[in-house]
């Protein structure tokens, strides 16, 4: 168990409704739970973006429909639930929406009560209502209805609807019917032969909340037409009554910056959220699929003795840092060693202090140490060549930074006379996430994700690697710099680079390419 919120040895259920697929609709519980849950399960109508929010070892449990396959039947999830359960293990069962709306979260219970498992219920952020929201809808209006009725458009197994049409028509509120879409056409005759007015405006809302929303605004009279023209498909909801004409003057969530666009992030997570929630801000959905994380080299005993041999050095020297994550580990290792910067610093000559861009030198002052050399172009080539101009010969240089680095930093300072030694803090490792990976490549056959950004060469590795095998000619792969630009046209990606390595260019980049002028 990861917290400890439980104490006895069987585990507990928690029945956690995931909102309608926009992460930031997700509850502050549920974005808990997902963090310390120790198995998720979950099915189809959790986004990918949401999907990418699990903790890279936690253990995960599709239960939904896989194209051309069933889903998990009902006993079999709830089986799944009591097993784990009873492993002692902290269980998340992700629904889509509400979990208790049309969700059978009530079903999933039965088993639990039976077999004694604590459980919690977690209510989510419905469909029913946040889908009508985001088309500008709002499920009420005091000019037009006192009620809404959420209704299940589902068809039982004999092909018919068991829904009251008469009453629906007599409470004369709005009308929201789930999971409806191919009985579409009985139920709009099933409104006009009970009384309603065909002209009454009626809506069909599709993957409501995400990036690819969509609506047919219409009338009950032609609501089917006008959807089939569309092509519309599941999830959606039908919705009927007056309020539905508003979307036209309260449409706003395609109307932001980036709504409407879907990102891709590959940054590793200690530094991901940054670009992530900026991208958000400005209405885009984000997947964050690190493509690497990284490990500090531990024990690190050539740090050590180096840092050492760097305190009582008598000639000026150079400290140097090529990444942000560089700069947190080494700090990390001094913490662990309990080793004083002073003592570092404190032989005679000079410390200057060199880092690759901004972002590296933006780290650094966190520590409170403003770098004497950071180059205008991000590049270890032009780092190497900036540090270079600035010695003399004899002095020396201590790069700390990942292993295997870039081998164009290090000739322009030899050159230079300089004394050079090169300590690795930390590894880059490839990630792959099997459950997000399936469902990239879907999202990327179906053209539904706008662009993947890429902040170093070894990230997109990393996402090759972890994609495996696919076309990637028709990836729009936004590069922070030149050497990564050229990493990912290397697979034929089409490559946009950023003005400057910074998360500001990037954000700027992505807002030229793909953001509306309001
Ligand atoms: N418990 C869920 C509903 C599950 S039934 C909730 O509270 O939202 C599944 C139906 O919900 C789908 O057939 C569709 O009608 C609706 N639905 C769920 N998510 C949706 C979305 N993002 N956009 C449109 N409809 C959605």
């Amino acid at each position: 168990m990861k917290d400890g919120v439980i104490n006895e040895n069987t585990g507990k259920v928690w029945l956690a409704g995931a909102g309608p697929g926009d992460a930031g609709l997700l509850t502050v519980r549920a974005a808990e739970l997902i963090e310390s849950a120790d198995i998720i399960v979950y099915d189809a109508l959790i986004s990918a973006e949401l999907l990418s929010r699990i903790p890279r070892d936690t253990e995960t449990v599709y239960v939904g429909k896989h194209a051309g396959n069933h889903p998990v039947p009902q006993a079999e999830i709830s089986r799944i639930l009591v097993r784990e359960a009873k492993k002692g293990k902290k269980v998340l069962r992700l629904k889509g929406g509400d979990p208790f709306v049309f969700g059978r979260g009530g079903e999933e219970l039965e088993l639990l009560v039976r077999e004694h498992i604590p459980y919690e219920v977690v209510p989510g952020v419905t469909s029913s209502v946040a889908v009508p929201a985001y088309a500008g809808i709002p499920v009420t209006h005091r000019d037009y209805t006192s009620s809404f009725h959420v209704i299940t458009g589902h068809a039982r197994a004999d092909g018919t609807l068991s829904i009251d049409f008469d009453s629906l028509v007599r409470l004369n509120g709005t009308l929201v019917f789930l999971m409806g879409v191919s009985s579409m056409e009985m139920i709009m005759d099933g409104l006009t032969e009970a009384g309603m007015d065909p002209d009454m405006p009626a809506a069909v809302l599709e993957r409501g909340t995400t990036a690819g929303q969509r609506r047919v605004i219409a009338t009950v009279g032609t609501l089917k037409e006008e959807a089939d023209r569309a092509e519309i498909c599941t999830p959606a909801i039908i919705l009927v009554g007056k309020v539905c004409a508003l979307a036209e003057e309260l449409h706003w969530a395609e109307d932001r910056p980036l709504g409407g666009r879907q990102f891709l992030l590959t940054r590793p997570r200690q530094n991901m959220s940054s670009l992530a929630k900026r991208l958000r801000d400005a209405g885009a959905q984000v997947i964050e699929m690190p493509a690497i994380h990284t490990e500090p080299v531990s024990p690190n005993e050539p740090l050590k003795s180096a840092l050492i041999r760097f305190g009582q050095h008598e000639e000026d020297r150079w400290l140097v840092f090529t990444s942000p994550i560089g700069v947190n580990v080494f700090f990390g290792f001094l913490k662990e060693m309990k080793m004083d910067l002073r003592s570092v610093f404190c032989g005679k000559g000079t410390v200057r202090i060199g880092a690759i861009g901004s972002a590296t030198a933006d780290a650094l002052c966190g520590y409170g140490l403003i770098p004497d050399a950071v180059p205008k172009t991000y590049s270890a080539g032009a780092l190497g060549r900036e540090i270079g101009k600035m010695s003399q010969p004899g002095e020396y240089v201590l790069i700390v930074r990942a292993e295997n680095g870039s081998e164009d930093l290090i000739p322009p300072l030899t050159d230079r006379g300089l004394a050079v030694d090169d300590i690795p803090l930390y590894h880059t490792v490839y990630e792959v996430n099997p459950m997000l990976k399936e469902e990239a490549g879907r999202m990327f056959q179906r053209r539904e994700i706008d662009a993947v950004t890429f902040t170093s060469a070894s990230t997109v590795h990393g996402f090759v690697r972890a994609m495996g095998e696919m076309d990637y000619s028709g990836i729009c792969a936004v590069c922070i710099g030149e050497q990564t630009a050229r990493a990912a046209a290397e697979y034929g990606m089409r490559t946009e680079t950023a003005e400057q390595a910074s998360m500001d260019a990037m954000v700027r980049k992505i807002t030229d390419l793909f953001g509306k002028s309001r």
